[in-house]
């Protein structure tokens, strides 16, 4: 992890944004400035110093985990030891994540402050570390990868096990267990499997359902590599499907393939999203295709850039992004078919091997 050069562009910021230090609560940017994977801590960084605030049960793993950061060790509430922490630089102007900060902590530190008669104005900032974790570096994509990798076994593995009279609930588990046993992390996100009309719901929880021959069945899976996640969607059908279905996933493989095909760097993701939700429009199913094209894949599950109309982010070298079309149908089912993606030399790279 170049944790230096993470924090050179960090700090590159400062000027623009008009602060001199910024105080980061959101896990997944404080785990990306430090190497700290801890459930609780926050940096301060400065122009000078980097400093880890945690509490008694994460000094340890703080220490090696992050051995370039100061360790502050955080006794009682944050409204004691914060005047404390951030006193200590001569800081005037201290950038915050206003996307993560509650309202509450916010107050609770700006009384704080006032008690402490401290001169530090708060000055909300919009994502700044995200718009850093959107360009990735090689070793960023090496984790992707084997978290893709890991996804990609998965589906095969269930492919080669899925019957009819299966719950969507036993395949969604039996899924985890093997990409668990494969190496992955506490998966990302939840498993969906979602079968017959069930399908129709993009984001269908797993339930009790059977799975019969002959309907659609969307299994959306992710791993977790390093911290980093894939993204992964295929539907598949035990038997043969009836004609909604051959008709539906083709349009759906072709609106996906033209996307992949045609995605080039410095388009926004509005454009991006238009390449395949035309081949879906006039296949006639623009109106059953309600979300967005895809999204960033990283540190988290779903984060910048958005494919999606009212994006206006570019896409450029080395983002990774999935290209997810679908079309949803409510007295039938649905399809979807996903890939992770990453940008180079301008065009993209399917990483993602599972068979469609
Ligand atoms: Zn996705």
């Amino acid at each position: 992890m170049s944790l230096k050069s993470r924090l050179q562009k960090l700090r590159q910021k400062f000027v623009e944004n008009d602060i001199d230090a910024i105080f980061i609560s959101q896990p997944e940017n404080r785990y990306y400035l430090s190497g700290f994977d801890g459930s609780s801590g926050y940096l301060l960084i400065t122009w000078q110093d980097t400093t880890l605030a945690t509490d008694f049960r994460y000094t340890e793993q703080a220490k090696k985990q992050a051995p370039d950061y100061d360790i502050f060790q955080i006794r009682g509430d944050i409204a004691e030891w914060f005047p404390q922490l951030t006193g200590r630089s001569g800081l005037s102007k201290l950038g915050f994540e206003a996307g993560h900060m509650t309202f509450a902590l916010h107050q609770k530190l700006t009384d704080a402050l006032n008690r402490a008669k401290s001169k530090i104005k708060l000055i909300p900032l919009d994502r700044l570390v995200e718009s850093l974790r959107v360009i990735k570096e090689p070793e960023e994509i090496e984790s992707i990868t084997k978290a893709v990798a890991i996804s990609d076994a998965a589906l095969e593995h269930i492919k080669s096990r899925i019957q009819t009279g299966m719950s969507e609930k036993e395949i969604a588990w039996e899924i985890e267990r093997f990409m668990r046993e494969q190496g992955s992390q506490a998966i990302p996100f939840d498993i969906i499997v979602a079968s017959g009309s069930n399908s129709a719901l993009p984001h269908a929880r797993p339930s009790q359902r059977q799975i019969r021959t002959g309907e659609p069945v969307i299994i959306d899976i992710g791993a977790r590599v390093d911290g980093y996640s894939s993204d992964l969607s295929r539907t598949i059908c035990l038997g043969t499907g009836d004609d909604t279905f051959s008709r539906v996933y083709d349009t759906v493989l072709q609106a996906q393939l033209a996307a992949i095909a045609a995605t080039r760097q410095g388009m926004t993701g509005e454009e991006a999203d238009g390449l395949a939700r035309k081949v879906i429009e006039q296949a006639g199913y623009g109106e059953a295709f309600g979300h967005s094209l895809g999204h960033g894949v990283g540190l988290a599950p779903h984060e910048s850039p958005r494919l999606g109309s009212g994006s206006s982010e570019h896409l450029t070298d080395s983002m990774v992004f999935t290209i997810e079309p679908g079309i949803y149908l409510s007295d039938w089912g649905g399809v979807r078919i996903e890939d992770t993606v990453v940008m180079e030399s301008g065009k993209t790279r399917v990483i993602s091997k599972a068979t469609k």
